[in-house]
């Protein structure tokens, strides 16, 4: 079992539940300088989202200080907020509604089904809007094709999609019950091209409409390196970029995980912190590039990847 993203198990293959993360660019590079993140009315306010009272004040030369030492702990502005700000983020007033009733939903659809282990309204801001919006740090083309694998309950595809909205985003996901409710959330939220498919990636990536389709592959919390490159690899086209959001000592894995890529014709290119407010426990992004066509006989079926995981050494 590798390490997991939020308390979120990964499955790896064989266990229950097992269904079976172009250019980088560094921090701040989406735009010319951080900028404030929001604009628009206070009709959005929800638990730990206040974009209103923001507006007056974010003028990038007042807000510098906050962003650094003693001054933060005053600052009038959420770690969520921050974070948007150190994104170069800023949210219009419909994209702060739909954030807001994505958390909404979230939250609600969660007592009757089990989709995510973070329940405080604040910590799902975080970890997981924020921490999905953290993938921008190492790629934000105005536009791009990307794929999620495990989305889940949307993380951290559905995020993308709402401040990337030129970008063509499908979730992948081996749980109906969990396409649904990414179903029911794209309406809501009135996302367009975006796409909730009930699949498993180690089938879906032999279908020809799939295959080396895809800019920007991820998925966060679904399995170890290796196997999550067996799964990305096969979707990503030949100069695409492969984002896997991490925590914890990856030290084994990511060894294995570099043997792995090499075999499905991928290249591992970085590994980058995390370094957004709240998300300081070990994040990072680990960001691999397609070299070549990844060969035809990947992904194998989860058994075999399950017998024989790629980039083991004996
Ligand atoms: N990515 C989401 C997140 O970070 O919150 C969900 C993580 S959850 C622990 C793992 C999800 O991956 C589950 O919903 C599971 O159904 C899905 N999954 C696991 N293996 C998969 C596969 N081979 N293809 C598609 N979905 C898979």
């Amino acid at each position: 079992m590798s390490g997991n993203q939020d308390g979120q198990k990964e499955a790896e293959p064989g266990e229950p539940g097992y269904g079976g993360d172009m250019q980088g660019r560094g921090k701040y590079q989406g735009g010319s300088k951080p900028r404030p993140y929001i604009s628009g009315n206070s009709s959005n306010v929800g638990a730990g989202f206040t974009p209103a009272r923001l507006a007056p004040a974010l003028q990038p030369p007042q807000l510098a200080p906050a962003l650094t030492g003693s001054s933060l702990r005053t600052s009038r502005l959420s770690p969520f907020e921050l974070g948007l700000y150190e994104l170069g983020l800023e949210l219009t007033g419909h994209q702060s509604k739909q954030f807001l009733h994505y958390q909404q939903e979230l939250i609600d659809w969660n007592t009757r089904m089990n989709l995510t282990a973070i329940t405080d309204p604040e910590e799902v801001l975080l970890k997981h809007f924020l921490d999905s919006l953290s993938l921008l740090t190492v790629y934000d083309p105005p536009i791009a094709r990307l794929l999620d694998i495990g989305a889940g309950a949307g993380f951290p595809g559905l995020p993308l999609k709402i401040v990337r909205p030129q970008w063509h985003v499908v979730l992948l996901e081996a749980t109906g019950k969990k396409v649904s409710f990414l179903q029911h959330v794209i309406e809501t939220l009135q996302l367009e091209d975006v796409m909730a498919v009930h699949g498993r990636a180690e089938e879906l990536a032999h279908k020809a409409e799939y295959r080396d389709s895809f800019d920007i592959v991820t998925a966060r919390a679904v399995a170890s390196l290796s196997t999550l490159l067996e799964y990305a690899a096969p979707f990503c086209c030949v100069g695409g970029q492969i984002i896997f959001p991490k925590k914890g000592d990856l030290t084994t894995e990511l060894a294995q995980g570099k043997r792995a890529a090499l075999q499905v014709g991928a290249r591992f290119k970085a590994d980058v912190p995390v370094t957004l407010p709240g998300l300081e426990d070990g994040r990072r992004l680990l960001v691999w590039e397609q070299i070549r066509e990844c060969a035809s006989e990947f992904p194998r079926s989860g058994g075999v990847m399950s017998k024989k995981p790629l980039g083991k050494t004996m």
